[in-house]
């Protein structure tokens, strides 16, 4: 550790990169999370030491014993935001800051050791910049970016490890909706929760995903694109989809999204959404939806839009809603104005089309 909060990256440059040409045809048609970038990014942790022994180097399997702790007890937690190729060449990210403090604070949620939020921001910098040619420039696209950090421990007993590994690596992404934005149907489950209070619910770690994943099984089988989760106690309140906030329009342009409180993530668009939507006039209103309200007012027609975000999709229209008695449309079932407008206002921010009064995106060069 150099200077409190800094860290000295050792840079190996890949010897063997992906050629420009092979980069070109891997990169028209990207999809999402198949494809990678030359470089990685790894910073140790062990107990009494602290971090050390932090690398740009060649993108690689991570040799792994089988005792390692992550795979028995799932000590592990991951980041996701994008960087973008600005309009003059330059690259920005949008809210790394708001990623370096919630992978702060999910560490601890996890009994993990926190990596200064400076060493994190500065481990995106460099790899976006010596894999810089990886970073999508048309329309939609983007390099996602994976930080994640695990126990790497050899040991099998049950406690929090003493040694971990911090990754980072970045995949270039298309648009998440070819062919235009379509709204998605989403499916109630009656079976399962995915949060309990005092739970990892507000923690970004894999497991939440593990435990979610049965839950979007069941959703698919009922013709639906994702699962929407109610909240544990009760089974009333809607929580959030499985990687997705949620947000409700009413047609006296309220806006309304479930309050953070634990079983929630508390995710960067929702956050930027809350923001946007106050400026533009809306009364933001954080309170707890029940699935009967969700229902009774779409059917009423006060219930104007709703709609999911994330980093990955930025913001989705939901058009139907699918539980085990029924279903129900959402307006007409097509994208709603205010959805249209709140995404197309968070993308120009994002890809620097708009000016950016909020100082949301971060210039790394
Ligand atoms: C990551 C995530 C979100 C969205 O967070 P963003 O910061 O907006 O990408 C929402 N819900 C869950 C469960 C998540 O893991």
């Amino acid at each position: 550790m150099i200077g409190g909060d800094r860290l000295d990256f050792e840079v190996r440059r890949n010897s063997a990169p992906v050629s420009a040409a092979e980069r070109a045809a891997l990169m028209a048609n990207p999809g999402f999370g198949r494809i990678f970038t030359d470089h990685m990014v790894t910073i140790r942790y062990a107990d009494g030491k602290g971090w050390y022994d932090a690398r740009v180097e060649p993108r690689a399997p991570i040799p792994m014993d089988p005792a390692s702790a992550v795979l028995h007890y799932a000590q592990e937690i991951f980041e996701g935001l994008k960087a973008y190729q600005a309009a003059d060449g330059g690259i920005t990210m949008f809210r790394p800051e708001a990623n370096a403090a919630r992978f702060a604070a999910s560490a601890q949620r996890m009994a993990m050791p926190v990596l200064p939020e400076q060493v994190f921001l500065d481990s995106l910098h460099q790899l976006v910049e010596i894999d810089r040619d990886w970073i999508p420039t048309g329309e939609g696209g983007s390099l996602y970016l994976r930080p994640f950090m695990f126990a790497s421990e050899v040991f099998l007993g049950v406690r929090p490890a003493l040694e971990y590994l911090y990754v980072l690596i970045a995949s270039p992404v298309g648009s998440y909706f070819s062919g235009g934005v379509q709204p998605v149907t989403v499916w109630v489950s009656p079976t399962y929760t995915r949060a309990a209070p005092g739970g990892t619910g507000a923690a970004k770690t894999g497991g939440n995903y593990a435990s979610s994943l049965v839950a979007q099984a069941e959703a698919i089988d009922h013709g639906c694109d994702q699962v929407v989760f109610l909240d544990a106690v009760e089974r009333r309140y809607v929580d959030e989809l499985g990687g997705m906030n949620i947000f409700f329009r009413y047609d006296d342009d309220t806006l309304v999204t479930p309050p953070l409180g634990g079983t929630i993530l508390a995710g960067i668009t929702r956050d930027s959404v809350l923001r946007l939507a106050a400026d533009a006039g809306l009364t933001v209103v954080e309170r707890p939806v029940s699935f009967d309200e969700w229902r009774a007012d779409a059917e009423s027609g006060r219930l104007r839009e709703a709609f999911a975000c994330g980093t990955a999709a930025v913001i989705t229209p939901i058009g139907q809603v699918r539980f085990p008695d029924g279903e129900f449309t959402i307006a007409d079932g097509a994208p709603g104005e205010v959805t249209t407008a709140l995404r197309q206002r968070l993308v120009d921010l994002q890809r620097g089309r708009a000016e950016d009064p909020y100082g949301w995106v971060h210039r790394v060069d």
